[in-house]
Order: structure tokens, then sequence, then C-alpha cells
């Protein structure tokens, strides 16, 4: 089998995808290259930042592997459905198996106009290119299901925004660029067949395991539901916020998806959000969950034709899997903190959790390195984080007593893709060509764990005036 030529998804109908070539480029450069990532998806070492290559990842060469797309998908944006969206800037290129016989989409984002661009350009600027590049490639590091970036290149053209912006396209991989709004776009053409078909194929590719169950649309639900709230509960245990949890940018394989205006929380506030277009904050840090949950209804519905032919059942029985979201959720949320604090009894841990948590509000302290400090040797650096330190010294006695002293260095990151140094990396990108702090950055987030003298300039949150309160789609 010649690498690429698998095109399950397609096969199963051509109404849900539109074959489009990708748009040439004028002067493509490499901007990146992850060779991990290649070796694991056995990508051929003549595609290896090469020329050929390079030609390849900028869309201006269509391999013979290759069967470009755009992908159908509808989606809920800030609770509005929009029966059409799709990849208006992006191409599927194909299907890889890697190494250990998963399969992976391959996709150019950024690649020019497809049959679902509506009013845009179908091109991206250089700054959204590396902001996904860098934070899904550190999410991967951190241990949280994600999409990929394989490559990034500058395309040496400018991308018409607020100002004019150098061009650039990014790869990405994903266990499957399957949506909430993909299965929403399925249930809107009204074709019960397809539907089948489609649950079916997202069984096969995601789920194999629930292929001999009785009821496999219900067991489809409960294990999509699942890797949502296990997903979000690792988002909420790093500070992470996504910004734009629309039903379009929830996968249904459980990776994190479409990395537009999210960020990494500093000091901790339930409320922050980033995003520019979400002025009522309905994607803040502390709704995500609760978002996550709605999310899931709406996939819940589109299950529903299929789940039983009395339609009331149906919601009876799709409504008793999603009252346990939030339980499930829970269970992870609480999972995921204790082990930040290294207190396995889940009754001494929650308490404690929340009255650090509560102190790091009052004093605005920030996220990462709160836990972070909890595993050094002395407790100098965590002493020093609070200003009130009468309240930190009575909880840090109450923690000491509980904790297990587990080695935390390895489960609470010293580094995390903070927002200011993400925009220095894009600002000497776009404005001087210059890529040392996309590198240094690369570096730094390759070992989130590991703390390393040489970035001891980088550890810090954000000086007031280098803080950055706000953030845009870029798109
Ligand atoms: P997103 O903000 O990435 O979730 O995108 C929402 C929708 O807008 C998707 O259908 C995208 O394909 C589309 N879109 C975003 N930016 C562009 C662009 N520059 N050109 C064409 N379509 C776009
Ligand atoms: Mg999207």
């Amino acid at each position: 089998m010649p690498f690429g030529s698998e095109h399950s998804y397609q096969n199963l109908s051509d109404q849900l995808f539109a074959p489009c070539e990708a748009t040439p480029v004028r002067a493509p450069q490499w901007i990146a290259f992850n060779e991990d990532l290649a070796e694991q998806l056995q990508i051929p070492q003549e595609l290896w930042a090469t020329d050929e290559g390079l030609q390849v990842f900028s869309g201006n060469q269509t391999p013979e592997w290759a069967t470009p797309a755009a992908l159908a998908y509808a989606g809920h944006q800030f609770a509005n459905f929009v029966p059409q969206l799709g990849d208006g800037r992006a191409l599927l290129l194909t299907e890889v198996l890697d190494k250990h016989d998963q399969r992976f989409d391959i996709q150019l984002k950024g690649s020019g106009r497809t049959p679902y661009s509506r009013g845009g350009d179908g091109r991206s600027p250089i700054g959204p290119v590396l902001r996904e590049y860098l934070v899904s490639e550190a999410m991967h590091k951190l241990n949280v299901p994600t999409t990929r970036a394989l490559a990034a290149v500058a395309t040496g053209e400018w991308v018409q925004r607020e100002t004019a912006q150098p061009g650039a396209i990014l790869t990405r991989v994903a266990k499957s660029h399957l949506r909430v709004g993909t299965a929403q776009y399925v249930l809107h053409l009204r074709d019960y067949n397809l539907l089948k078909r489609f649950a079916d194929y997202i069984i096969d590719r995601h789920y194999p395991e629930l292929n001999n169950r009785e009821a496999p649309y219900i067991a489809l639900l409960e294990h999509v539901q699942h890797n949502q709230a296990k997903l979000i509960a690792k988002w909420m245990s790093l500070g992470f916020i996504h910004g734009v949890m629309n039903t379009d940018n929830m996968t249904l394989s459980g990776e994190t998806i479409d990395y537009g205006p999210c960020a990494f929380m500093e000091a901790y506030e339930p409320a922050t959000k980033f995003s520019f277009i979400d002025k009522r904050g309905r994607y803040a840090y502390q709704n995500q969950p609760a978002i996550g949950l709605w999310n899931i209804a709406r996939f819940a519905e589109t299950l529903l034709p299929l789940i039983h032919d009395a339609p009331d059942t149906a919601v009876t029985q799709a409504t008793a899997i999603i009252e346990t979201f939030q339980e499930t959720y829970e269970g992870y949320y609480w999972q995921e903190m204790s082990a930040k604090i290294g207190v396995t009894d889940l009754s001494a841990a929650k308490p404690l959790i929340e009255r650090y948590l509560n102190l790091m509000q009052a004093q605005q302290i920030d996220f990462t390195q709160a836990f972070r400090f909890l595993g050094d040797e002395t407790p100098e650096r965590a002493q020093r984080l609070f200003k009130n330190s009468e309240s930190w010294q009575l909880w840090f006695n109450d923690w000491q007593k509980a904790s297990n002293n587990s080695d935390l260095h390895q489960v609470n990151p010293a580094y995390i893709p903070r927002n200011h140094l993400i925009e220095q990396a894009i600002q000497a990108a776009a404005n001087d060509g210059d890529l040392s702090v996309f590198n240094r950055l690369q570096q730094m987030l390759a070992e989130p764990f590991t703390e390393r003298e040489a970035f001891r300039d980088w550890f810090e949150p954000a000086q007031a005036e280098q803080a950055v309160t706000q953030t845009f789609c870029g798109t």
C-alpha cells in the first residue's frame, strides 16, 4: 500500500464533502516540520523538510496519494444554528495509518478557497498558524488529547485582515476531523440510511469496541460524552480556555480541535475569558463543562432517530445518558485536581483543593506556578507567591499532612504556552521574519515538566505591561 491513499470517509458518501484543489502560493518557505510526528505517521522521507515536501505542504503540488476535499459540517456558533459551515479554508489531503495502524487525517489549513468559504479568502495569516502549531503541540506534551501539527509553511503572499499580514499554511493531523457539527450536518440531510452509516462510521473509526453492542448508538453517545468530559477536565486542570466551543469545534473523537482564540489562564479567576468575540463570556473558563454538556445534547439530537423508532423513547434514553455528564465530568475533574496536590483520598482532597483555589483567586496567583511549586523540595517558592502568607501557611500545613509525597513536578507543568510568549513569537515572525522566538518557545514546550535554567526568563507569568488580555480568531 503506498503512503496515503486511504479515503474511508470519502467512500461513505459524496454528500459529505466537496473535492477541491489547494490554490497554489507564490513563494513557499518552511517554518517548521515535526519530525517525530512524521516518523509516527510514516511520512516518506522525501517529504521531510525537503523541496518536495514544501510543494506538498504548501498546496502547490497534489501528490498522487491525496484526494483533496473540503468536508461539510454544520454547527451552533454561540448557540445559533448554522446549517452549512464546512472547511472554508482547509482541505483533507488523505488518511494515513500510523506505525500502530491507527488512522489519522492529514489536513492543510489556510490552503485557499473551497466551496464552503462563503465570504472568506480561505487563507490564514502566520499568527494563527504559529499559535496552533505551538499550542497543539504543547497540549500533546501536556498529555491532553489534541489534533497535532505536522508542518507549517509561509506562503510568500500577503493576507489582508485589519492589516496585511504574511500568509501561512498549517498541516494538521487528527484522529479525524469529524465534529458534533458534522453529525448535525448529516442529520439535516434527512436521509436515515446516511445518518446510520455515518454513526456506524464513527463507531468503526473511533469506538470499535461498540460494534457488537445491542444498543450501539446510545453507547456511542455515552462514549463521546465520556471522552468530552475527560477532555474538559484536563483543560480545567491546566487552566486552558478553548475560547470558541461551538459545536463545529468539538470533535467526536475527543481531541481538542481548532485553536483560535484559545489561551491559558494565569492569575486564577474562574470567570476568565480572552476571546474578543465572546462578549458575554459564554466560553469562559468556568463555563466549559456546562458548554461541553450543551454540545453533547446537540450531538444526542443527531442520534435520536437511530436510538429508537419511537421519538419519546429515544429522548428518554438519550436524556438518561446526558444526565450523567456532570457526574462523569466531576469524577475526572477531582481526579485531575487531586493528582495535582498529591492527595489520593478524595474526601480529603476536595476541601484542600477548594481552599487552595480560593486562596489563589483572592490573591490573583498564577495557576500554573501555584501547583508547580507544591512539588518543590522546600516551600520557599510557594510561600513567596502568596502575599497573605498567614492564610497560605495554614493551608500548607494541612496540605502537608494529607499529601502523599508523590513527585508533583511530573504532574504540574513548569511551562505552558503563555499568551505573551506566543504573542512575542508571532510578532517576531510576522514583523521581522524572525523565527527564533517561535523555535525557542517550541523547545521549551517540548518538555513542559522539566524546568531548565535556559528558560528562566519565560517561567514567570506576564508582567502587567506584557499581559495579553484579549485574543482573536484571526481568521
Ligand atoms: P472557526 O472559527 O475556525 O471555527 O471557523 C468557523 C467557520 O468559518 C468554518 O466554516 C471555517 O472554515 C470558516 N472560515 C474561517 N476563516 C475562514 C477564511 N479565512 N476563509 C474561509 N472560511 C473561513
Ligand atoms: Mg472551526
